[in-house]
């Protein structure tokens, strides 16, 4: 292998990295010697940017200066203000993968430039732009961008490549559901269908009982939010905690916390069992029904057809939804992987294909796209002419890639320009649909009505759309710029945010002087007597636990510390040589 291609969940909540090595999918940890990387980031009141556990941390007590979930933004014009500096989503997430670029440049201490990062299914056009985008400004070249779901299935046919069986993959993750439905034979993988809800996920059963605790205290969550947001803060952990210890107790508690986010000696507990979740969260269970039934039903399989349900996303440990799956499909769902971690193993997978490693050259992969494409077109009753019907190009859960054409015709004598309206949905009506952008199909020779002109759609492997339009009888070809897009990021205004995240001031540990600095003291280390070593050791590890820290100030002193030391010791340090 000449170079490493790197898997990434990007995560609504979590995000994680895994690497092909070995003929075997492996995860990296990051700095702080865990696998799993909160999605979350934070601006420190000097401008520097946090990212990961510390930002997590920053976020319960300064909620206003973080910020997470922000993959549910993927894709829309959503700004986000962080101590005064404002943020789109792609480049919280540009942050996020950055930050995890450095971890796995760390870990396998090799420069990293290629990365394969996964999306939920039912990411649309847009988003999965904008994810690409983010990869971009982080530094890396998108190799591939795959469906979340079909990574997760990827690493349990790795690991079971002979197996002849249909699977059901269902992935809740903190804010997006998946559902999809394979099969498997002699090393194929073929996805049949796939279908889910990207505003749907764990943090909504989180949002449930936060409010319906603070509905008890006579209070709604949006009013309470902007009025205490300390309080709604704190609350949410707590929340968060007792839905999660329900994954293995009975029963949990809920402290609530004052108006200042802070637990008073007498603050009222709250208790929680499994029955008031489930009631509390019944209007989510039945919304996830819904893509289970959709899957299946384009899969023409009945859930009795099911060899085995997978579970995948850390919110599918609740147990209401692990007896809606087994009550549903009739049998125990299949754990073999940790629901964290399947999706980055899946997509280093998926590295390890593109790279023809030879541990997978017996392996094949087929995936579909998750929605109908198509354009908009016009129709004639009794002589009038309606506008605005939505005409399929390719259908959902068509296998990819895949690249379709279609003939449409002028409608009016003398008519020298179309304007091409590209949606992706499943309704009869455009206005129901997601509008992609438009094709302005101009210089039709002037005749009568009924110039043709084909329109081809082809969708790639990364999920994204190509539009073009020629006119049959002069041959102009007409490729599609999508307006959204246009709206987004012009090719300058990204060089511009790169140049400006590059600016940003990071973490301490990412400064090349300060592990310099470290490297230097470590190496003096050998060079001093006992005493001055102990002395020396101690200064260093104070200096690197609070480089690890996210406090300017204790960075500071610990830095002013070490240079002391060092100076006591006689040893010359030039900083400005460094
Ligand atoms: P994403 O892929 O969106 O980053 P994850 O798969 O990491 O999400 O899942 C995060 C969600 O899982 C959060 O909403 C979190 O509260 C929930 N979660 C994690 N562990 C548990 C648990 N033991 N019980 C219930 N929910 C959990
Ligand atoms: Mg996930």
């Amino acid at each position: 292998m000449t170079h490493t291609i790197v898997g990434i969940d990007l995560g609504t909540t979590n995000s994680l990295c895994a690497v092909f090595k070995d003929g075997q999918p492996q995860l990296v940890p990051n700095v702080h010697g865990d696998f799993l990387t909160p999605s979350v980031v934070g601006v420190m009141d000097d401008q520097q940017v946090i990212v990961g556990a510390p930002a997590k941390e920053l976020r319960v007590t300064h909620p206003q200066k973080c910020s997470s979930c922000f993959k549910r933004w993927m894709g829309t014009d959503q700004k986000v203000v962080l101590n005064g500096k404002e943020f789109t989503p792609v480049e919280l997430s540009s942050l996020v993968l950055k930050s995890l670029k450095q971890d796995v440049e760390n870990h396998l201490r090799e420069n990293i430039h290629h990365a394969v990062i996964t999306v939920p299914a039912y990411f649309n056009d847009n988003q999965r732009k904008a994810t690409k985008r983010a990869g971009e400004m982080a530094g890396f070249r998108v190799a591939r961008m795959i469906n979340e779901p079909t990574a997760a299935a990827l690493t349990y046919g790795f690991h079971d490549r002979q197996a002849e069986k249909n699977l059901i993959v269902i992935d809740l993750g903190g804010g997006t559901f998946d559902v999809t439905l394979m099969e498997i034979f002699e090393g194929t993988l073929e996805i049949i269908s796939t279908a889910g809800e990207c505003m749907l996920g764990g943090e909504d059963f989180t949002d449930r009982l936060v409010s319906a605790v603070l509905k008890k205290e006579g209070m709604q969550l949006e009013s309470a939010e902007l009025k205490y947001p300390l309080q709604v803060a704190r609350l949410r952990e707590e929340c968060d905690s007792a839905k999660r210890a329900l994954a293995d107790f009975e029963k949990s508690e809920i402290r609530m916390p004052n108006h200042d986010g802070v637990f008073d000696p007498s603050a009222k507990k709250l208790s929680i069992n499994h029955e008031n979740f489930a009631a509390i969260c019944k209007p989510l269970m039945e919304r996830l029904k819904k893509p289970v039934e959709r899957a299946l039903r384009d899969g023409q399989l009945s859930p009795d057809k099911i060899d085995e349900v997978i579970l995948v996303g850390g919110a599918t440990r609740m147990p209401v939804l692990r007896s809606f799956a087994k009550e549903y499909f009739g049998r125990e769902p299949h754990i073999k992987f940790d629901p964290d971690q399947v999706v980055a193993l899946g997509a280093s997978v998926q590295a390890a294909l593109i790279d023809d490693d030879d541990a997978v050259d017996d392996m094949v992969m087929t995936d579909v796209c998750p929605f109908t494409l198509g354009v908009e077109i016009t129709k004639e009753f009794g002589g009038r002419f309606t506008s605005g019907f939505f005409s399929p190009i390719i259908h959902r859960n068509t296998t990819i890639p895949v690249s379709k054409e279609d003939t449409f015709y002028t409608l009016h004598s003398g008519q020298t320009e179309v304007n091409l309206r590209v949606f992706q949905g499943e309704a009869r009506k455009v206005d129901d649909n997601l509008e992609l952008g438009e094709l302005s199909i101009t210089g039709f020779p002037i005749g009568p009505a009924g110039q043709p002109f084909r329109v081809r759609f082809t969708y790639d492997l990364n999920g994204i759309l190509e539009v073009e339009a020629i006119i049959e009888e002069t041959g102009k070809r007409f490729a599609l710029v999508l307006t959204q897009h246009a709206k987004s990021l012009t090719e300058a205004e990204i060089a511009e945010a790169v140049k400006r995240m590059q600016s940003i001031k990071f973490y301490p540990r990412d400064d090349l002087k300060n592990q310099r600095l470290v490297l230097f003291c470590e190496r003096m280390v050998g060079e001093v007597g006992p005493f001055e070593r102990q002395q020396l050791e101690e200064a260093i590890d104070i200096f690197e636990h609070a480089m690890s820290s996210n406090e300017r100030e204790i960075f500071e002193k610990a830095r002013q510390h070490l240079m002391m030391i060092l100076s006591s010791l006689g040893i010359e340090y030039d900083q400005h040589n460094e």
